[in-house]
């Protein structure tokens, strides 16, 4: 950011000055390089704002202490920025421009706004939730859903005008939407348009009001709506249904329909992005002599083989058996974690056996042999 003035001298003001000298001088700042007074010219503009934002800091007790104290650094620590357009200053001081007999500077400023042209009614989103089990999420779904919503009436087809009567360009604005005023002001001749009173905007005019809707165009109702939702989404995931949302009032543009995900979580299968992680607990003998188990999947139950003197902590991987990628990289994996099961409350029996085979050198126990380190199998978990 460029250096910043300091505000006492872009207002040409002493340290000291009282607040209706700040105000004095900043009307005459602004008055001089008021934009209307300086079409096209950027460097008044650019002064225009140096001198609102001087101002602002200055007429505040607070703002103006700090600024005393810490200077520039000291308001944009404490998070002011000024004022990022014209249109900002003038709703931020449509009082003061007022006191100073400006008038009425709504809307000024910024081409092309929509108080120029005609107003569209635009109907509001509508926000629904869907809840998908893992079958679905793997699949992809189709979801039919019922909708309450506002959808056009019948009967006047969403004019709003009743049935046989036809609407009538309105007269107070010759169906532009808007109507220019042009007021004398001691800056010059101002300028200013505004939303035309008699149609509110929409350059039509009701002659009879439809007596189903009651002009509005619009009725309460619902709407069967289909949704096709893609392998891969996930909670929170929003999908947007353009024009599918509430209907707007006489004939507007229809607002979306936001779906929001929901997962429906699965029992025994967590989800991690693509992958789905299962925990499964084996016996130590199960452990140290093999066997098979059964391991669910999304569609399906999988075998699989347990080695003889597999370890706690084993974590088998069964490829491709995961989650669809949304955007289609590929699938997630189903990441089996083998637990060892350690006997608690054991009999004085069991205890005898299991005394006796402690002494043999295979029950101890010796990490750096075969099995892999927690280490290696975390880097191979989030390879
Ligand atoms: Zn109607
Ligand atoms: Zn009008």
């Amino acid at each position: 950011m460029p250096n910043k003035r300091d505000y006492y001298e872009i207002l040409g003001v002493s340290k000291n000055a009282t607040d209706a000298e700040i105000k004095k001088a900043y009307r005459q700042a602004a008055l001089k390089y008021h934009p209307d007074k300086n079409p096209g010219d950027k460097q008044s503009e650019e002064k225009f704002k140096e001198a609102a934002e001087a101002y602002d800091v200055l007429s505040n007790k607070d703002k103006r202490a700090r600024y005393d104290q810490f200077g520039h650094e000291g308001l944009s620590g404490a998070g002011y920025s000024g004022f990022g357009n014209m249109d900002d200053i003038f709703s931020h001081f449509g009082d003061i421009f007022s006191s100073f007999g400006f008038g009425g500077f709504s809307g000024f400023g910024s081409s092309g706004q929509e108080s120029r042209g005609r107003r569209v009614n635009r109907g509001t989103n509508l926000r629904v939730k869907v809840k998908l089990n893992l079958q679905e999420i793997a699949k992809g779904a189709e979801k039919k859903i019922k909708v309450v919503k506002y959808i056009e009436c019948d009967s006047c087809h969403g004019t709003g005008a009743q049935k046989g009567t036809s609407l009538k360009t309105c007269t107070t604005c010759n169906g532009r939407g808007n109507v220019t005023k042009v007021t004398n002001t001691f800056l010059g001749q101002m300028q200013t348009t505004t939303v035309c009173p008699s149609c509110g905007g929409e350059g039509k005019i009701i002659a009879e009001k439809c007596n189903v809707c009651y002009g509005n165009g619009i009725v309460k109702g619902d709407d069967i709506i289909t949704i096709n939702i893609p392998a891969g989404v996930s909670e929170g995931m929003q999908l947007s249904l353009t024009g599918k949302g509430n209907a707007a009032a006489r004939g507007g543009v229809p607002g979306d329909l936001i779906i929001a995900i929901e997962e429906i979580p699965h029992t025994l299968l967590k989800r991690d992005g693509t992958n789905l992680l299962y925990e499964h607990y084996i016996s130590f003998p199960e452990a140290s002599l093999g066997t098979y188990i059964e391991v669910p999947t999304v569609d399906a139950k999988a075998r699989i083989k347990i080695e003889p003197g597999t370890q706690s902590g084993k974590i088998l991987r069964l490829k491709g058996k995961g989650l669809p990628d949304i955007n289609g990289y590929g699938n997630g994996d189903i990441l089996v974690n083998i637990n060892v099961w350690t006997p608690q409350n054991l009999s004085k029996e069991e205890k005898e056996i299991i005394e006796k085979l402690a002494a043999s050198n295979n029950f101890k126990p010796n990490p750096t042999g075969s099995d892999r380190s927690f280490f290696e199998r975390m880097r191979e978990y989030f390879h």
